[in-house]
């Protein structure tokens, strides 16, 4: 599936700030495209902070409107919070159940989410429980929950018809098997992770060592594979035709 050929994207993460560090390139290329994207927010993010004078319930909002202002810049259409506790979160039926909901309402030809299994090779980040949970439970739910009429039948009852997304890309290293070439497009994945003040401590308001030192490494790695400056890389699953 070409980039040109997507008109609708769904976006399940686990946290804000981890669609712009993982994939922000893709989202912005899609957009340019022409591509409807939305996202969905898994958790409340309500533990991604060391100061405790911050309330759990301010620090919540405060990267809700962050992921907000970071999607205006990729060109995202919405933003969707489903406010599941930080660092709690299962595979469950719940959970499978809101993400076949957003599904089904938005009807993507592609989903973009996480790595559903730990990859050695990857940074640790990749690991984090939350993010593990969101990518198995967003599998499940496109393969086979979303387009079975008779799995989450509430569903149905609230006029959400089946639907079969067309396929998935999840973040690779030595298995990926689509190169993204976001050369032209990362001062805008800069200018959108760099939205997420509250979680770009370590920068000390450094934006060029932030980008650097973080935002750049892995992309000129992925680069590599297409003799491009930047790029982002993914495992498909083909779901429907
Ligand atoms: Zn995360």
């Amino acid at each position: 599936m070409l980039l040109n050929e997507i008109t609708r994207v769904l976006v399940v993460v686990a946290h804000c700030d981890d669609a712009e560090w993982t994939f922000g390139g893709t989202v912005a290329r899609l957009a340019d495209a022409g591509a409807a994207i939305d996202y969905l927010i898994v958790t409340d993010g309500a533990s991604g902070g060391v100061d405790l004078s911050v309330t759990d319930g301010e620090l919540a909002a405060t990267r809700a409107e962050e992921q907000r202002a970071a999607a205006k810049v990729l060109g995202v259409r919405n933003v969707t919070f489903l406010d599941y506790h930080n660092d709690e979160l299962q595979v469950s039926v719940d959970l499978k159940r809101d993400i076949v909901r957003e599904i089904r309402r938005t009807r993507p030809d592609l989903i973009l989410t996480w790595t559903p299994y730990r990859n050695p090779d990857a940074s640790i980040d990749w690991a984090h429980g939350d993010h593990l949970a969101v990518g198995e439970a967003t599998l499940q739910a496109a393969y086979p929950e979303a387009l079975m009429p008779r799995i989450h039948p509430e569903l149905t009852s609230e006029g959400l018809a089946a639907h079969a997304v067309r396929e998935i890309w999840y973040p690779a290293m030595a298995d990926a098997d689509c190169y993204i070439d976001v050369s032209d497009v990362v001062e805008t994945k800069m200018d959108a992770i760099w939205c997420h003040q509250s979680q770009n401590g370590e920068a000390n308001g450094d934006r060029s060592w932030l980008f650097d030192q973080r935002v750049a490494p892995p992309m000129h790695d992925a680069g590599r594979y297409l003799a491009a400056a930047y790029a982002e890389r993914f495992r498909r699953v083909v779901v429907g035709a």
